[in-house]
């Protein structure tokens, strides 16, 4: 391969994985990997000169989000330069010494947070957009999304234009709490952060708890300030939260004694540190000191290694969740990284395993750097008696067969194996499926415990008697809930679909489904071609509801169903005169939620959109419109008030 091939087939990865990092906040190789190839094509860009105009080294990171409104940023944003060695700390220093002509520099030492950098824009006082890096000069507007955080001034005693800059994160003992309470993990802290706020529905970030620490002034702290600890002051007393960890060296040496002290004391931090970051504490030598088109020559942050240890695979969990997904979970031989013991990994799924080789018995590389989860690396089978690892044919749970879905399998079992049961019977009695009022999780839980409910259909045998003596139940509740029971009996046909859990079919594909169907025989009935060729289906989902109805525990719950009177009601009346028109919706209504809106749309065969485009027919237009409101006149979009909305569906 000539010197120009490789450098183009690093450039290409790394901008693939900079895509599944950036953009989708699912990275599909780890920082470590990422940084050690990245160094390979600076070394190979110094020694041959080749720099392509795509290349990573030539730009600031981050891949604009669709969706988003853009924001110029006043000043630019840069990305730090780094070492992962004290040498390269102190070459560092000799160059700034050199070029300043000093014998010694003052540094300020900061932690690096690992989460994703956040700029607000304050003026007369006011926060006035909240933007991400992006590639630099250009980020992502996402006000409404920082607005939310707690903790963020959104009025200031200043006022002057001021472009602040932090780090958004999310704590790890909120990180960790997630993952025990849902069922759909995070993968790690730093992309869950990054991730709730490039997100157009802001409830993520406070189910995530997501915080931020500030640490600059970008808009010509030099004239304002003598040194980077008078901008951390002066942050602190308008309201930004600082780091306590901010502290001023007088040389590198002293700096480095202090990357030890943190090296140590990372894993007791709430949130995730993937380094330390240096900077030259004296404003005005920093401006002497200028900036590459990558980073500021007066800072550099020193990484931490990630640490990797090889252990063995002992055995193989395989667990049935909440959504019916069958997942592996790996048995190590405890092994200590990074002062935490390890045991377990996962594995994804079957794919995953036979991609690595993964084999009972064999010396596994295990890495836990900033993923919390540990992750396995690679296997090595070479001097170790190994088994292969079978696939599950039944549940392990039910012993339902298990059906394979593109790369995962699933119990199909939905709507009685035990684990998947309370959520599944909660998802099956609320709102917008079977709609039985008042059954609560609790409820639910109690039926389940006392073995009165097993699976769906049991809530249609319930008599007055296997009610009476629980606990909370007394004459009005029971007759209640036997009466939101007979009276959830007759459903509308998108409800019911919703209710029986079939994998990968939610509310929206359940309502689809509903209108192009005549009757729940010509659904279960239906071929793999017919439900791909129905518009938003796609061949994942039609092979989930092909699989579903053709297993027989299901088919036997949803004939109790039946058995027990429950009756679907098709809803032929509604016309589809929205058919494939597109709308947007913005601002508040007095009468009416935006989600009931939405479904009016869909329900008449139109979409509903969170943004505006070139392809929006209609903006219904609230009270306080948002920006979609600019947009939509921009793009010269029909803007029609709710009164002409209900008028259109009349
Ligand atoms: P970076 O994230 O390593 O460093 C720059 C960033 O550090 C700044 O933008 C700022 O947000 C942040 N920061 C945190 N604390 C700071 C402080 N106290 N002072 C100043 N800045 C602080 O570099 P980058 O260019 O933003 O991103 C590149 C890194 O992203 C890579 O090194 C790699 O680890 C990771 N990455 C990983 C993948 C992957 O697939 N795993 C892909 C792309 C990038």
């Amino acid at each position: 391969m000539s010197d120009l091939e490789k450098i183009r087939e690093l450039v290409d990865n790394l901008n693939y994985y900079a895509y599944q990092y950036y953009v989708l906040d699912e990275p599909i190789i780890s920082d470590a990997e990422y940084d050690k190839l990245y160094e390979e094509l600076v070394k190979l860009e110094e020694e041959t000169k080749i720099i392509l105009s795509d290349s990573p080294t030539q730009r600031v990171g981050d891949v604009l989000l669709e969706g988003f409104e853009k924001h110029t940023h006043i000043n630019r944003l840069y990305s730090l330069d780094k070492s992962q060695s004290f040498e390269g700390l102190r070459e560092f220093d000799s160059r700034i010494r050199r070029e300043l002509g000093l014998n010694e520099v003052e540094y300020i030492v900061e932690l690096k947070f690992d989460g994703l950098t956040i700029c607000l824009t304050y003026e007369d006082g006011l926060l006035q957009v909240a933007s991400t890096r992006g590639n630099g000069r250009v980020g992502e507007d996402v006000t409404e999304q920082v607005k939310r955080i707690k903790g963020i001034p959104l009025s200031i005693s200043d006022n002057r234009v001021f472009e602040i800059v932090g780090e958004a994160y999310m704590p790890l003992s909120a990180f960790e709490k997630y993952n025990l309470e849902n069922e759909e993990t995070l993968k790690n802290a730093r992309n869950a952060a990054a991730g709730a706020i490039r997100n157009l529905n802001t409830e993520a970030i406070s189910r995530r708890n997501i915080s931020a620490f500030f640490y600059n002034i970008n808009t010509y702290p030099e004239y304002l300030f003598k040194t980077d600890l008078e901008t951390k002051e002066f942050l602190k007393s308008h309201g930004f939260i600082t780091s306590i960890y901010n502290e001023v060296y007088k040389n590198i040496e002293s700096v480095i004694n202090r990357a030890k002290e943190i090296t140590n004391i990372r894993h007791s931090l709430d949130y995730l540190i993937d380094g330390i970051v240096i900077k030259v504490n004296n404003l005005s030598y920093r401006s002497r000191l200028g900036y590459t088109n990558k980073f500021p020559k007066w800072a550099i942050a020193y990484k931490f290694e990630a640490e990797e240890r090889v252990t063995k695979l002992l055995g193989i969990n395989w667990n049935v969740g909440r959504s019916s997904k069958v997942t592996p979970t790996a048995i190590l031989e405890p092994v200590e990284i990074d002062g935490v013991t390890i045991s377990r990994a996962t594995l994804n799924n079957y794919n995953f395993i036979k991609s690595k080789d993964i084999k009972l018995g064999s010396e596994v590389l295990l890495r836990r750097s900033n993923d919390v989860i540990p992750e396995i690396l690679s296997a090595d089978n070479s001097y170790t008696d190994t088994k292969e690892i079978e696939k599950p044919v039944f549940c392990p749970a039910c012993n339902s067969k298990l059906e394979e879905i593109g790369a995962h399998l699933f119990c199909p079992n939905t709507l009685a194996c035990p684990p998947q049961l309370l959520a599944k019977l909660v998802h099956f009695a609320s709102k917008n499926s079977m709609d039985i009022e008042g059954l609560s999780e609790k409820t639910i839980e109690l039926l389940i415990e006392k073995n009165i409910v097993n699976k769906a259909s049991d809530f249609y045998k319930l008599k007055y008697n296997d009610l009476d003596g629980l606990e909370g139940f007394k004459d009005k509740k029971i007759n209640n809930l036997l009466n939101a029971i007979e009276n959830s009996k007759e459903v509308e046909f998108g409800k019911f679909i919703n209710a029986l859990g079939i994998p990968n079919v939610g509310e929206k594909t359940a309502f689809d489904l509903s209108m192009y169907f005549n009757n729940f025989e010509n659904l279960k009935n239906s071929s793999f071609e017919e439900l791909s060729s129905i518009n938003d289906i796609g061949p994942k989902t039609a092979e989930s509801i092909v699989k579903f109805f053709d297993t027989k525990e299901p088919i036997y719950v949803i004939n109790e169903l039946f058995e027990y009177g429950v009756n679907i009601f098709y809803n032929t009346n509604i016309d589809n005169n929205l058919d494939g028109k597109t709308f947007v919706v913005t601002g508040s209504f007095e009468d009416f939620k935006r989600k009931d809106i939405e479904e009016e749309i869909l329900k008449r065969g139109g979409k509903a959109s969170g943004s505006v485009s070139k392809n929006t027919d209609f903006l219904i237009l609230g009270e306080n419109p948002g920006s979609k409101l600019d947009k939509a006149k921009e793009l010269g979009i029909k803007i029609i008030t709710i009164d002409e909305f209900m008028e259109m569906v009349k």
